[in-house]
């Protein structure tokens, strides 16, 4: 029997070696064996994005929500705001993050997958000092939509603001220069893009912001950035991580080195224009249009007549599984990913089905 195919965006389908990098042996996290593998996982993750120079790691057991929480919360100094924007359940799970911390901050709400208004964004920039933070989603998963990093980071650069990107969807699958989009901090995970298995999640921010991040009073217990970050540079750590998790994902970092960053992005790339171009064929309705998509997700309109719960059916029948709309999408829109190891032979396969179907 084939085997199943995750479009979904993330868990993924990983390789043979991934998986089989869950089987290595019991192992305690105190002992000299975790340390190496967690300061080899920590390197291999600035490595693959070539940013050694200027940036450090940490990581943190748990979903992609687990480093943004505690990137989120660990970045902002007393007394000043975050600029929060919002077009999709993740930059809304931001603005969450920011009421439960109770945070000041400042929003920009837009409808689902509209993209931000440049001009809105300085201008709240230029009214509200008080902001250090702003803060986005790269890849808004809720839609496919792909957020201008580049533009806005380079307004916070230019009014000076610390750049916090929520890149757990992007990283590894679309184009994101640390550099030229002036990111001082990222979150992502390791089961999306990077290919590997849930359990483990990252911070990546730059070295010169430490000092200013080691004055901010301790929020958390299990969420502080700087606690973390100074144990991991020790070796040491403060809580039990997901072991079978490093161990996958210090397999998964060695395929995305070889296989490159810029590679992978390019199979994403190719493989969404494939599936898209099949979708045309079929005369599905994109829900975000061409140039603001992701490489990684597409969202389609239900077909006419037809609900998600039949349409995921058939296709489970067939041994895809898709993704639902969220919340007010919900029974507007399915989502078809197109992360993790995937064989051009199965999206073949998939839009195949997919035209049989509708
Ligand atoms: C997947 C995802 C998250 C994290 O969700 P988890 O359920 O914690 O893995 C956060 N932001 C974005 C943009 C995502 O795609």
């Amino acid at each position: 029997m084939s085997r199943t195919v995750l479009l979904n965006p993330g868990p993924v389908n990983v390789t043979d070696k991934v998986r089989q990098a869950l089987m290595l042996p019991d192992l305690c996290h105190r002992e000299k064996e975790f340390s190496d593998l967690m300061a080899a996982i920590r390197t291999k993750l600035l490595k693959a994005f070539n940013i050694e120079e200027e940036y450090t790691s940490v990581l943190v057991s748990g979903s992609g929500t687990a480093a943004l929480e505690m990137a989120v919360s660990s970045c902002l100094s007393p007394n000043r705001s975050m600029l929060v924007i919002e077009n999709g359940v993740y930059g809304e799970r931001i603005r969450k993050i920011c009421d439960i911390y109770r945070f000041n901050y400042h929003s920009i709400k837009m409808d689902w997958g509209k993209p931000p208004n440049l001009e809105d964004i300085e201008r709240k920039l230029q009214q509200n000092p008080d902001i250090e933070v702003v803060t986005l989603v790269h890849h808004e998963t809720t839609t496919g939509l792909l957020n201008p990093l580049k533009e806005i980071g380079e307004l916070a650069r230019c009014y000076k603001k610390i750049f916090l990107a929520d890149c757990i969807s992007s990283l590894a699958g679309d184009e994101v220069d640390f550099t030229s989009c002036s990111i001082d901090i990222a979150v992502g995970t390791a089961n999306k893009c990077i290919q590997a298995f849930s359990g483990v999640s990252f911070v990546l921010f730059r070295k010169k912001d430490l000092e200013r991040l080691n004055k901010i009073p301790e929020r958390t217990l299990y969420f502080n950035l700087t606690g973390y970050h100074t144990a991991q540079d020790k070796g040491e750590l403060l809580f039990t991580p997901a072991i079978p998790a490093h161990y996958a994902l210090d397999v998964a970092l060695d395929e995305l080195i070889d296989e490159t960053v810029a590679g992978r992005v390019q199979r994403y790339a190719a493989a969404a224009k494939f599936l898209r171009d099949g979708f045309k064929d079929i005369r599905l309705e994109f829900l975000i249009s061409e140039g603001w998509r992701s490489n990684c997700l597409t969202g389609l309109l239900l077909p006419k007549g037809m609900s998600y719960e039949e349409l995921h059916g058939e296709l489970k029948a067939n041994g895809f599984i898709i993704y639902a709309g969220q919340g007010k999408l919900s029974n507007r829109i399915f989502r078809i990913a197109n992360m993790g190891d995937i064989t051009h032979q199965e999206f073949q396969r998939l839009l195949k089905v997919l035209g049989k179907i509708c």
